[in-house]
């Protein structure tokens, strides 16, 4: 988990909550996970409101598509958002959040909170650099190859039509969110890279494919 100071990222009805506590576990994202998720996200608030903070839970991602008042919520601010600005990851060319450590395989949660914690160190540019494996892989060819940067949070990354009408037409994928390749290949998410030695690149894993 991380801080982030989001008030950039705000809109004016929930400006107050300005620090954004970003919650990723290393687990792929189901049932057990956002239960998971969600008891995290009640223990952040339990410790806020003991405090007389305010607070707003933004449900895990798939969470979202259940009919609770609170999964409304989930259009209100981006877990992405949280976790880049908490310097847990950056988004990658294969358009999600990628952690040094444990690539783009972890699920997220956000507590947005007026406690004034001190946040983290944020991170506003791509680490992908010259690597475009899932850009290259993407078998629905969904993946623009830009490079991520917080000063053009408009710039095309995905187009999300593609990687959906694969999803459509192939049916062993119907039962899945996606066909997950481009999590797969990445080389953060192929390596703990807590062993990686300092400077080492992930060449390694490129070579294994
Ligand atoms: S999930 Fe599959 S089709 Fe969609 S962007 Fe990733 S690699 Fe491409
Ligand atoms: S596969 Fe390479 S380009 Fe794609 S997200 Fe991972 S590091 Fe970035």
């Amino acid at each position: 988990m991380g801080i982030g100071d989001v008030t950039p990222a705000l809109s004016d009805d929930i400006r107050h909550l300005n620090r954004a506590i970003s919650i990723a576990l290393n687990r792929q994202l189901n049932a057990r996970t956002v239960d998971t998720l969600i008891y995290l996200q009640e223990v952040a608030v339990t410790w806020l409101k003991d405090r007389g903070y305010r607070y707003l839970s933004i449900p895990p991602d798939s969470d979202r598509r259940n009919n609770s008042f609170v999964s409304k919520l989930y259009g209100l601010f981006c877990h992405k958002t949280a976790a880049t600005c908490a310097g847990l990851g950056w988004i990658g060319k294969n358009g999600l959040v990628i952690n040094e450590r444990y690539g783009s395989k972890l699920s997220w949660a956000t507590v947005l909170t007026d406690a004034p914690f001190e946040p983290d160190e944020p991170i506003q540019e791509s680490r992908c650099g010259d690597c475009d494996l899932c850009v290259r892989y993407c078998p629905s060819g969904a993946l623009v190859g830009s490079n991520w940067t917080v000063k053009e949070p408009f710039k095309p990354i995905v187009r999300y039509d593609s990687c959906r009408s694969l999803k459509r037409d192939l049916k062993d994928f119907r039962e899945k969110p996606n066909c997950g390749l481009c999590v797969n290949i990445c080389p953060y998410s192929r390596m703990d890279n807590a062993d990686r030695e300092e400077g080492e690149t992930f060449q390694c894993c490129t070579m294994a494919l």
